[in-house]
């Protein structure tokens, strides 16, 4: 390998992506998405229509769920989930704090308390963690599948059932995830996902609720709905304290040729990230994310690798730097677990300064890396780059 014996790129030498190649760019659309999005505009109808229940149909399939109810941003989903299993002010929602902010936030949009489990080297909610933060206020659990891997659903379902409460999957890097051949979102009562323009099917924004609940499917089409009945009829009768979540028809005509690409896109992000965790295993400071037979099908929002400042010999600022600088835009995540966030510093409701997640603040302060899924569509020789880059460094990270 010649060029793990050239300079590393940031100290002047040739960087390995100096080739001309690119990574895959994201998002991907082509002719299909053009005729769509010129279909509804020239029909005149922009809203609530037939592309909107075509979509939903398509992605309970997809899923594998009995209901799908689409809204307009996962945030919204998880508040109006929340809001229609009754959860507010005095009730405690369990939530990992190394997720996106509307995992927690959207439990104090409702009232309630999110209480911060650690996470463990799946990089999801720990579900010892998880048994032992029940307290009698708590009234659900809200595990993220991390990057697409999917948290250990056995065991969160075995104590949401000892307990009596809902598990809710946030599952906006899952698309198409499945655990023992079953659909995220399927898995606890209810499941949520995200269709913004970084997420691995997008209309630029747009959010699912997936459910087998017909009861809870009905209190959350309501919501989404301004509180009208389920069936949205009549216009001007509410039943609910509802909100306006709907996704538009034009969102949903780009959502469904998105769909169109997805096993595809699944099985070439799969094939790939088999490639990196291969090559990975013979180099000494990274590990990736735990896998489990029981994900029989996993989805990859994210690659995620575990840094290890002593066995790669240096800092993980020092690698990111240098990678990049070859031409690898990999990352070092979230900088902070969420409850050291602000808004959550501020707040009288719970003293989140005690809060101590280390699993979280070590990913977050020293081990953490990822980067994005659009990468893993790049070609074999893609993901050869990248085990040469982490080779190149590791040859000279004494030199850093
Ligand atoms: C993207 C995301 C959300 C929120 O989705 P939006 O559509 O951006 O509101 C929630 N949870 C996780 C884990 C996410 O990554």
């Amino acid at each position: 390998m010649k060029s793990a014996y050239s300079p590393l790129a940031i100290k002047g030498g040739a960087p390995v992506r100096d080739t001309g190649r690119t990574w895959p760019a994201w998002p991907v659309h082509d002719e299909r998405e053009h005729r769509a999005v010129l279909e509804v505009l020239e029909s005149g109808k922009w809203f609530f229509g037939d592309r909107v229940k075509a979509f939903e149909a398509a992605y309970a399939a997809f899923q594998g769920a009995r209901h799908c109810i689409t809204c307009n941003s996962g945030t919204a989903a998880a508040e109006i989930i929340l809001q229609a299993l009754g959860i507010g002010p005095g009730d405690e929602v369990l939530v990992p704090p190394y997720t996106f902010v509307a995992t927690a936030s959207a439990v104090l949009r409702v009232g309630a308390t999110p209480i911060f489990v650690d996470v463990d080297d799946t990089w999801c909610m720990d579900p010892d963690l998880a048994d032992a933060a029940i307290t009698p206020r708590t009234r659900a659990i809200m595990p993220v599948h991390f990057g697409g891997r999917i948290c250990d659903m056995d065991r969160m379902n075995d104590i949401a059932a000892k307990h009596g409460i809902p598990v809710i999957e946030d599952a906006c890097h899952c698309w198409g995830g499945q655990w023992k051949g079953k659909g995220a979102g399927t898995l606890g009562a209810c499941g949520f996902f995200s269709f913004q323009a970084s997420k691995n099917i997008t209309a630029g924004e747009g959010g699912a609720i997936v459910t087998d609940d017909e009861e809870l499917a009905g209190e959350i089409r309501s919501r989404v709905n301004c509180g009208r009945p389920p069936s949205g009829t009549p216009w001007y009768h509410h039943i609910n304290v509802g909100t306006n979540a709907r996704m538009t028809e034009f969102q949903a005509a780009i959502l469904s040729c998105q769909l169109e690409r997805m096993e595809e896109q699944m099985l070439l992000r799969a094939r790939n990230a088999a490639q990196l965790n291969h090559g990975f295993e013979g180099i000494p400071g990274l590990t990736p994310q735990r896998t489990s037979n029981r994900n029989s099908r996993r989805a990859y929002h994210l690659y995620c690798l575990r840094f290890d400042e002593a066995a790669f010999g240096c800092s993980r600022e020092k690698f990111v730097r240098a990678a990049n600088a070859e031409g690898w835009p990999v990352s070092a995540g979230y900088p902070l677990p969420l409850y050291k966030q602000p808004v959550f510093l501020g707040l009288p409701l719970h003293d989140y300064n005690g809060c101590s997640c280390p699993v979280a603040e070590d990913l977050c302060s020293r081990s953490g890396l990822w980067f994005a899924h659009q990468l893993l569509l790049g070609s074999e020789q893609d993901m050869k780059d990248i085990l040469e880059i982490t080779i190149k460094i590791k040859s000279c990270a004494k030199d850093l």
